[in-house]
């Protein structure tokens, strides 16, 4: 199933603009390039939501992991890259929670790095 990275430098190019634009209400990811104003939900029209990289969209019917994302994205954590301090004066990235338990404490630690919270229409699921 893996295969080299190098063997498929087309697509890899065109996916370097891509970022996924969730919908929280319909638990749906589109990935489409960064735009400065709102990109609205093919499906239910609401506000979709521009996220980093990091982000690997749940199954539609995980609602614990959608909810975690939801918490997160309330928090200001898009998905983009957390660092912490390293002794040596460094800084190391950090992985985003796995589960919703571990997400306030993440936020303890983080929130200095937090964007602007964003308000997130819950799923109605
Ligand atoms: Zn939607």
């Amino acid at each position: 199933m893996y295969k080299n990275h190098n063997a498929f430098p087309k697509a890899k190019q065109a996916q370097r603009h891509l970022f996924p634009h969730a919908c929280f209400a319909c638990r749906k990811v589109f990935r489409k390039p960064f735009a400065t104003q709102g990109r609205i939900c093919p499906q239910c029209s609401g506000a979709l939501i521009a996220l980093g990289r990091k982000f690997h969209a749940p199954k539609s019917t995980d609602s614990a992991q959608w909810k975690k994302a939801h918490v997160l994205v309330e928090h200001g954590f898009f998905f983009e890259s957390v660092y912490r301090a390293t002794e040596l004066g460094g800084t190391v990235a950090v992985p985003y929670p796995r589960t919703l338990a571990e997400v306030p404490a993440f936020v303890a630690e983080f929130k200095g790095q937090a964007r602007p919270a964003q308000p997130v229409r819950p799923s109605e699921r």
